[in-house]
């Protein structure tokens, strides 16, 4: 009898998420293939189907763990490529309400890849698999079903750029992996099962960026300068550092507040961030390529484990399941993590779509409540603020006052906000008391109090 569960799984979308899971599908099906839309064979730019590829992207401390476990050596691969890694919170300095995080070691690492490098790594690792295959420019239209509906045999595909002849491929299980645009809803609809309900939460958020190379050395030993939005400080930033001088910057601004395209006005508003180091390093430096802007309106989660009927041999993974506003850097950790879950859920045989999006649940949880959480300590963010968001974004206020004197709990919100630690630790008694104490010592200290106590204009709005 043959150890595989079926003789082929078809991966629709060669993105981050369609990657990892082919990887894991790997190991249970005799042959895997990947569909994607996209030429992917050995591109190392940013594409058309991965339009956020052009902007900063950090690969969680969970994920980093995730991603070492399905591909050994990954990690040493990239530093042999030159990619810069360094301590999630020893390496980067982090401002909140415009003062610096204390630096100290997590033990997390942090990677300083673009991220058409990050994913051009992990598909030559996945495309090396003997097993799987890739059927690049080619676009998903349907699925196929038993005449029923009732299982999922395959699906319709048409080469992307001449809309050539329909073709079918057929599979003995199928799973999205084509991100937030996901027409896995429109297709159960037209089989005559619910669509998903969706959870949303908007925060018409803009991602602004570009490559410099610097004339100046902002960095020093560090990998990065990240100020991040609060509700004082709306405006926040991703300013990396890669190798030979180059630095991506990633402008972000939410409720409308987008940064602007045109150069003087980029510059403009990075003139506005917390961190003055950021201005004055780009102000001197060479712009390289374009400015990239990507318009971000809301976080959506599909709760596809609130369905009780669902297709057999038919999975969904990734931004096609929740896609989580990006400042908090959680999808593609997310995705390796769902992935993971998937290999242990096929240990047990034939897929149950119902019980994996429920297993897959508890992983979605953490990050949308941390990102969620967030986004609604921000006064305009519409939605319901549960007792428990309110005493949360309170006391995070509260660490992150304190994390200024003591880089202990630094360390502490990094390892929750990495998805390593879970929040309860930071929720621990003696934690709780010694930031408490820590925030009120912070705050009676000018130097150290959060900018939007100072001045009734908040900093990081225009001037
Ligand atoms: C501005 C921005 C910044 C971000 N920063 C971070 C970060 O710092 N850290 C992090 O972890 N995550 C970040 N994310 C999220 C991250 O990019 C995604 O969560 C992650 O890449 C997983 O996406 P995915 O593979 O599910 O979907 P996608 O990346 O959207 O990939 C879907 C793939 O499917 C293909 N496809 C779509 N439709 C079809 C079709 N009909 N037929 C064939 N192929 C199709 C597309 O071409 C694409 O290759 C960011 C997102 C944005 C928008």
């Amino acid at each position: 009898m043959s150890e595989h569960l079926g003789e082929r799984a078809v991966v629709l979308g060669g993105g981050m998420a369609g990657l990892v899971t082919a990887r894991v599908l790997s190991d249970r099906y005799r042959t895997v293939m990947v569909v994607e839309r996209d030429p992917i064979v050995g591109v190392t730019e940013p594409r058309r189907g991965v339009p956020q590829a052009r902007h900063a992207h950090a690969l969680l401390a969970r994920g980093q763990q995730v991603m070492e476990e399905l591909f050994p050596g990954l990690h040493g691969e990239l530093t042999a490529n030159g990619i810069l890694t360094g301590d999630l919170s020893g390496d980067l300095r982090w401002y909140v309400n415009g003062r610096q995080l204390r630096q100290a070691d997590s033990g997390l690492l942090s990677v300083s890849a673009a991220r058409p490098a990050l994913e051009a790594h992990v598909r030559a690792r996945v495309l090396a698999l003997p097993n799987v295959e890739v059927r690049e420019r080619v676009t998903v239209q349907r699925l196929e079903t038993t005449p029923d509906g009732g299982r999922v045999t395959g699906v319709r595909v048409a080469r992307y750029e001449d809309a050539g002849e329909p073709e079918s491929i057929s599979a003995d299980l199928v799973v999205d992996a084509t991100g937030r645009g996901s027409r896995t809803p429109a297709w159960l609809q037209e089989l005559g099962y619910k669509r998903p309900a969706e959870d949303t939460i908007k925060v018409d958020l803009a991602y602004t960026s570009r490559f410099f190379r610097l004339d100046s050395d902002p960095f020093g030993t560090d990998l990065a300068i990240n100020p991040v939005a609060t509700p004082g400080n709306p405006r926040g930033a991703f300013f990396g550092k890669f190798p030979d001088q180059i630095t991506l910057l990633s402008l972000t601004g939410l409720l409308g507040d987008h940064p602007p395209r045109d150069h003087d006005g980029f510059l403009r508003f990075t003139r506005t961030l917390s961190p003055p180091e950021i201005y004055q390093a780009v102000r001197t430096a060479e712009p390289l390529g374009d400015i990239a802007t990507f318009r971000f309106p809301a976080s959506v989660r599909r709760r596809y484990d609130r369905l009780r009927r669902f297709p057999d041999a038919l999975l969904v993974i990734g931004d096609a399941v929740c896609s989580f506003n990006p400042v908090y850097g959680q999808g593609m950790t997310v995705a390796a993590m769902e992935a993971a879950a998937l290999s242990e859920h096929l240990a047990d045989g034939e897929p149950r779509p119902l019980q994996f999006f429920r297993q897959i649940n508890p992983i979605i949880d953490v990050p949308w409540e941390i990102s969620a959480g967030a986004d609604l300590g921000f006064p305009g963010v519409e939605g319901p603020r549960s007792l428990k968001v309110k005493l949360g974004n309170a006391y995070m206020a509260r660490l992150h006052t304190a994390a200024q004197l003591d880089g202990r709990f630094t360390k502490a919100f990094f390892r929750v906000a990495g998805l390593v630690d879970p929040p309860q630790t930071l929720m621990r008694p003696r934690l709780v008391l010694d930031v408490l104490r820590t925030a009120r010592r912070a705050k009676a200290d000018p130097a150290t109090r959060p900018t939007d106590e100072l001045s009734d204009a908040p900093k990081g709005l225009p001037a």
